[in-house]
């Protein structure tokens, strides 16, 4: 089969849950035996989100081959199983570096480099995720070519989200560059357009307004949808879902509704009852088919609504908004579901943690998460947290920053090291427990130059750790995990933390790096390196968030 392409745009306002409704297509198109990839294209002009500042964007999500991306993939991840790469998030900052690196390279012979054709043509390649044309782009250092085959071809379905809001000026050439492709793929593009429908809570009514609008806008740009998401708070009527079928020239199939759900993972089932993958393929063409049970997804649902009884976490990070820590909160979530248990999950600012307030603070939590971050702001907190939690034996997960900060908090209270700190923090330190890496040190640019992606760690037979990961018993075992720092545990300490009871129990086979400390005596008490949400799906909630949810449920 030749492959499709399916392009999901927003209108009327934004975080309707787009990568939501894509990564909820994914599922679904999945689930009938088809290859998919999701891939999101962001209109802003930083090539990629990693030096954004959480407020600005929520987390940084990072894929295996170290890029650094849009929490969306996270989304896409957790819903499909699917393991994204760096051609599955775009910016217009990295379609206009290589269109610029190609006009210093003379690619272009002598022409006038403008958005429309050159803009809108390699928005387009990397839609179809098609090599560089002509071959003669040797790649420009950050950002190389696809591989020569194309990728595309591997793929049933390529579904593209695009950020932002239909009638934004930055997002125009990705719209022009949908309509072109619409053009050239005929039936083998789909438009899913998704909008939102407000209630009037004066007027008892719901408004259909906004997506007439907003259609016509899209249809403006010379796009019709062929399918419209209308979000809303209340359950749209027939008439309603006619009404606007009729006015934005879409089929009354094609209408789909997306209600609040109790929980996003509901939001897959709800579409496939709509129908929304059956109208996907019609449109295309190709025959639907009887429609997947899709059992797993099923059972993990009942699990989610059997699970009552709670278990409360604390989240210790600087970060006072929910998408900061997207990822985090997503795998405690998952872990507590397949433990039964509903997590309740505590935000404790760790800028407001003192030694006097933190019992106070942790109060009633069964267990703790010291978040990853960078930076002074907010660590000492951390630093206390773990040091209470450490003497209280309440289960601890640091992760990243976190858990540099069980290490330091462990060298300045059971090793005697005051001043103990991490060079990130304090440079000049003569107790820098947490150091620079050694390939680190000669990086100026920022931007895509930490360690970033999927690392082998080895861990060590018999460990809490390795028990996690289902090792063998006495026998160790190899992960992969994927990571996103600067600095590290210092190797020139490991012996005094091993005696005074903190055990390196996941180490970095080729670089000797530190990416797992914990302490056996203690309940639960762990940290990693490396980051071990990214990879937590639906289907494979991770063995570390499962083993330390349990541990958070044993009185
Ligand atoms: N700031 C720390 C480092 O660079 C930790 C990073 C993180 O938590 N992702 O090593």
């Amino acid at each position: 089969m030749d492959t499709k392409y399916i392009f999901v745009t927003g209108g009327v306002v934004s975080s309707l849950g787009k990568g939501i409704i894509s990564a909820s297509i994914g599922k679904l198109l999945q689930a009938r035996g088809y290859k998919v990839t999701i891939q999101k294209f962001d209109p802003y002009i930083n090539i990629d989100p990693g030096t954004l500042n959480p407020y600005e964007h929520g987390e940084c999500y990072v894929t295996e081959d170290g890029m650094e991306t849009d929490l969306d993939l996270g989304h896409y991840e957790r819903f499909t199983g699917i393991r994204t790469t760096r051609h599955n998030s775009i910016t217009t900052g990295r379609i206009y570096k290589t269109v610029i690196d190609r006009e210093r390279h003379g690619d272009y012979l002598g022409k006038t480099i403008q958005v429309v054709p050159h803009i809108t043509d390699e928005i387009k390649r990397r839609m179809l995720r098609a090599p560089l044309n002509p071959p003669k782009g040797e790649g420009n250092g950050f950002d190389s070519p696809l591989p020569l085959e194309n990728p595309g071809e591997a793929f049933d379905f390529v579904i593209t989200e695009v950020g932002g809001t239909i009638g934004d000026i930055e997002s125009a050439p990705f719209m022009e560059a949908i309509r072109q492709l619409r053009w050239q793929l005929g039936r083998d593009a789909v438009c899913v357009h998704l909008t939102y429908v407000p209630y009037l809570k004066a007027a008892d009514e719901l408004k259909t307004k906004p997506t007439q609008h907003s259609v016509k806008e899209l249809q403006g740009m010379g796009i019709q949808p062929d399918i419209l998401v209308l979000r809303t708070e209340r359950h749209l009527d027939d008439s309603m879902r006619l009404k606007v079928a009729s006015f934005c020239n879409v089929d009354l199939e094609c209408v789909v509704q997306s209600e609040d759900m109790p929980s996003i993972y509901e939001v897959p089932v709800s579409m496939q009852r709509q129908g929304l993958d059956a109208a996907i393929l019609r449109k295309i063409g190709i025959p639907v088919g009887e429609t997947p049970a899709m059992q797993p997804w099923h059972t993990f649902l009942q699990k989610q609504r059997n699970a009552t009884r709670e278990v409360h976490i604390g989240l210790v990070g600087k970060y006072d908004l929910q998408d900061a820590y997207k990822s985090i909160r997503e795998s405690l979530n998952l872990a507590g579901i397949y433990n039964d248990v509903k997590a309740k999950l505590h935000f404790v600012n760790s800028e407001e943690i003192t030694t006097e307030n933190v019992a106070g603070k942790l109060e009633g939590l069964q267990g703790i998460v010291v978040c990853p971050g960078f930076g002074q702001r907010g660590i000492e907190g951390k630093i206390i947290a773990a040091e209470y939690t450490r003497n209280n034996d309440i289960p601890t997960f640091g992760i990243c920053l976190g858990m540099q900060m069980m290490v330091i908090e462990f060298a300045r209270n059971v090793l005697g090291y005051k001043d103990a700190n991490s060079a990130e923090m304090d440079d000049r330190t003569p107790h820098n427990v947490i150091d620079m890496m050694e390939e680190q040190k000669t990086i100026t640019q920022m931007g895509g130059t930490m360690r970033l992606g999927a690392y082998e760690c080895e861990l060590k037979e018999g460990s809490r750790a390795a028990e996690a990961y289902g090792a063998v018993a006495d026998s160790s075992l190899m992960i992969k995990e994927r990571h996103r720092h600067r600095y590290e545990f210092n190797n020139k300490y490991r012996e005094e933390y091993e005696a005074k009871g903190m055990k390196c129990v996941g180490v970095n086979p080729a670089a000797n790096l530190v990416e797992i400390v914990e302490i056996p005596e203690k309940k639960w008490y762990i940290g990693a390196q490396f980051h071990p949400e990214y990879s937590s799906t639906v289907l494979n909630p991770h063995p570390l968030f499962m083993s330390f949810v349990k541990a958070c449920l044993e009185k």
